[in-house]
Order: C-alpha cells, then sequence, then structure tokens
C-alpha cells in the first residue's frame, strides 16, 4: 500500500517524498491505519523496523488537523509527548518529527538531561507543540512550572522495555498521570515485559496490538558470526577485523564503561580512529562522538548497550559485540544497529571461554544458530573452536565451579 492511500495530510506525502520513502515498512502499514483513525496501539518491531515513522505520522496529522480547526492556531501549548529512554534517542526522534513537519508550521522541542535548560524553555515559550522527551528533564520542567501537559492530545512511549530497563517507570507512571484522559497513547516496545504490560492496562484504552516479525527475531539481512578468541587477544582481533575489507562503518559494543574506554585505547595504540559513546562522558562529548560517526568522519564507534537501542546510524556495515552481551535482548538491539532498512550487515561477536555460557540463551532466545568462524589470516596463539561446545557436551569443556562454596577466602 502505497503511503498516498492512507489518508496523509499533503504536507506530510511531501515531506515524505522529500525523505524519498516510498512504500510504508510493515509497522507503519499495520499500525498507521489504526493510530490514524485515533485508537490506541502498541506496536512491537524490532529496532531499524521504521517506528519513529508510524508513531511521528498519526502524532503529526492528529496536530495538523486541531489546528485547522482552532482558531488560536495552536498557540504556546505542548499537545503531543514522546517520551524516550535515552538523549540519543531523543536527540534523532526530535529530527525526525523536525523532517516531517518540514512543510508544516509545527515546532518540536529537544528537552533531555546534560543540555541548557534555558535554551529548552525559550523553545517551549516560542510555542513547540511537540516535546520529544527523556522522563527526568521533563519532570524538572513539570516541577519548574515551565511546561504541563493540560493539553496533550498524543503521547508516545517508545522503547518502553528500555525504560524499564532503565528504571523509568516510577517517572513515567508520574507523567502519564498528568495526561489528560482523552489523549492518544501510542506504545513502541521491542518485547512486552509484565511490567509493560500493567503500564499499558493502567494507562492505555483497548489498544491495538501490531506485531511484525516476532519481536525476538534478528534482521534477517544480518549475517551473524560467532569469532570464538582468548581474552587476551580480543583487541588484536578486532583492530584485525575493523582493518578487513568491507568494513566500512563499525560499532562496537561493550559490556561496561570501562572496557569501551579501554577498547578505544586499543585501538588507538594501533593508529586506529575512533569515537566512544557511554553515559559517563558530557553531553557534548556525547554529541561529538555521534556526529563524528554519522558524518563520517569516523567510521568506527565504540559504545555501551547504551547506545544500541534506537540510535539510527545509517549504512552501518558490521557490529561487533567485544563482549558477549549478557542478555539475549541486549543482543537482538545490538546487532539491529547493521542491517537497518533492508541494507546488508554483518554482526561479529568475539566469545572468549568464559563467555561461553552465554551464547545458548542468545541462541535459544533468537531461535538460531549462529556460525562459528575463525578469521583469515589471523595469527591466533590459541587455535579458535569452531563448534559448539552443546553440541560436544564433554566434562572437559564443562565451567567448573572454581569459588568456594561460601564465597571466596582471601589470605590476609
Ligand atoms: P527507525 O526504526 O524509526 O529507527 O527507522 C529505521 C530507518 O528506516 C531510518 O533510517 C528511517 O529513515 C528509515 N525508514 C523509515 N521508514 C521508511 C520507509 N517507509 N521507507 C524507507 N526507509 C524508511
Amino acid at each position: 500500500m502505497p503511503f498516498t492511500r492512507l489518508g496523509l495530510r499533503p504536507e506530510l506525502l511531501d515531506a515524505i517524498k522529500a525523505l524519498g520513502y516510498e512504500v510504508p515498512t510493515p509497522i507503519q502499514e499495520k499500525s498507521l491505519p489504526e493510530s490514524m483513525a485515533g485508537k490506541d496501539v502498541i506496536g512491537s518491531a524490532q529496532t531499524g523496523s521504521g517506528k519513529t515513522l508510524a508513531f511521528t505520522l498519526p502524532l503529526l496529522q492528529r496536530l495538523l488537523d486541531d489546528r485547522d480547526k482552532d482558531p488560536h492556531k495552536g498557540g504556546p501549548r505542548v499537545r503531543a509527548l514522546v517520551l524516550v529512554p535515552t538523549r540519543e534517542l531523543a536527540t534523532q526522534v526530535e529530527k525526525a518529527v523536525g523532517e516531517l513537519a518540514k512543510f508544516s508550521p509545527v515546532k518540536c522541542a529537544l528537552i533531555i538531561g546534560g543540555a541548557s535548560f534555558t535554551t529548552q524553555r525559550d523553545a517551549l515559550r516560542k510555542g513547540a507543540e511537540v516535546v520529544c522527551a527523556t522522563p527526568g528533564r521533563l519532570l524538572d520542567l513539570l516541577r519548574s512550572g515551565d511546561l504541563h501537559l493540560r493539553d496533550v492530545k498524543v503521547t508516545v512511549l517508545d522503547e518502553a522495555d528500555r525504560m524499564l530497563d532503565m528504571g523509568f517507570m516510577p517517572d513515567v507512571r508520574r507523567i502519564m498521570k498528568l495526561l489528560p484522559a482523552s489523549r492518544q497513547t501510542l506504545m513502541f516496545s521491542a518485547t512486552i515485559p509484565p511490567e509493560v504490560e500493567r503500564v499499558v492496562n493502567e494507562f492505555m484504552r483497548e489498544p491495538v496490538r501490531v506485531e511484525v516479525d516476532r519481536p525476538r527475531s534478528t534482521a534477517t539481512s544480518v549475517t551473524q558470526a560467532l569469532f570464538p578468541v582468548t581474552e587476551g587477544q580480543k583487541g588484536e582481533l578486532l583492530a584485525a577485523i575493523v582493518k578487513s575489507d568491507g568494513v566500512d562503518s563499525v560499532i562496537v559494543f561493550t559490556r561496561t564503561k570501562a572496557r569501551a574506554d579501554y577498547v578505544a585505547h586499543c585501538l588507538d595504540r594501533r593508529d586506529i580512529k575512533c569515537g566512544v559513546l557511554h553515559s559517563d562522558l558530557s553531553q557534548k562529548e556525547r554529541d561529538r562522538a555521534m556526529e563524528d560517526f554519522r558524518e563520517g568522519r569516523c567510521t568506527i564507534l565504540v559504545a555501551t548497550d547504551l547506545a544500541a537501542r534506537g540510535i539510527d546510524v545509517p549504512e552501518v556495515s558490521h557490529v561487533v559485540n567485544y563482549d558477549v552481551p549478557e542478555h539475549a535482548e541486549d543482543y537482538v538491539h545490538r546487532i539491529g544497529r547493521t542491517g537497518r532498512a533492508f541494507a546488508q550487515g554483518d554482526a561479529v561477536t568475539l566469545v572468549s571461554f568464559e563467555e561461553e555460557r552465554l551464547i545458548p540463551s542468545i541462541e535459544a532466545f533468537t531461535g538460531q544458530k549462529i556460525a562459528r568462524k575463525a578469521l583469515d589470516g589471523f595469527a591466533y596463539r590459541v587455535p579458535p573452536r569452531l563448534h559448539s561446545y552443546e553440541a560436544r557436551p564433554s566434562s572437559k569443556f564443562r565451567i567448573r565451579r572454581v569459588i568456594p562454596r561460601g564465597g571466596p577466602r582471601f589470605r590476609r
């Protein structure tokens, strides 16, 4: 179904055309008829499926229709609220709203921590009708009285499961309680854990559930591989991978901030330029790293899971998991950075012996076996094991209990 059949306003169709989108993605095709009809919608779709457009279009359509009916032509009132878990995602969504509102007078304010409070307050005073926010700063502005939500007609909860993971649910609840009961609510979440389901029951009205693909699945265009390697040679292997042919832009994921800094240091030592993205850096540093990466000034970005969700960096050719993620869900989100919008992409996971235990749960979660590979020409100090441990359940490969009962003992 082309966009022209969805009943969208000409300002929005023009913006879609300017962006070069021809047909809706599956999540857009399934959710737009429902959301445009004013219904509450829960969309489960994997990252990169086009969900930002799926909620931005009905939101703008509603605001523009209301503007036509309203003799005051809007006025400085917030009429739509998009809540997202991270500053980077908020920045990205605000940009998407701006692009789609290009041919209409609707303005969007970005309300995030780590940026100037005054600038954000001014944006609201100047008449932003859409607010794209992370929960903390939004609550600050609500408390200071610079923002109120009584005129909100549409609310979007993006990456609701991530909000839960990051401990934002109490804040989300607080905010939802301040919204008028008559509003429309759209929620997007890769998975719907019980706590998110409770929020749905509490704050949404007879929501229509829209699902594309199984939420646990990984994009079919992504080729995945496990690269078994000792912990000590991971840095060297990473350097060899990023220098390989066809590796044009890479996001390297690590489990912790300290590991991200360490990996950046490892690459730096080998004269490989990279950017770093994690939450201990200032907002300015995070913005610069993202911008350098997006603009292609830097082709490698080392990041923690903070960046794993929602960040839209087109044409990432590779994702390298320097550490195997502890949670299978994070694996899906991390590798969702490549293979976006149907481009081909590769996802490589470096697996040390200690991390082997995490692989079966990832394979069970995604419902597929991941091929084991070795990098051609790499000088492995220990030959990599190219068959899965599960397939050869010999006691030799079982991880023994090394910590004595009662916890480790230390000698004084
Ligand atoms: P999202 O899941 O919202 O982060 O979107 C992922 C990518 O898909 C972004 O780069 C969008 O610009 C792109 N995109 C969204 N909708 C479409 C569409 N209908 N056709 C082609 N690309 C799209």
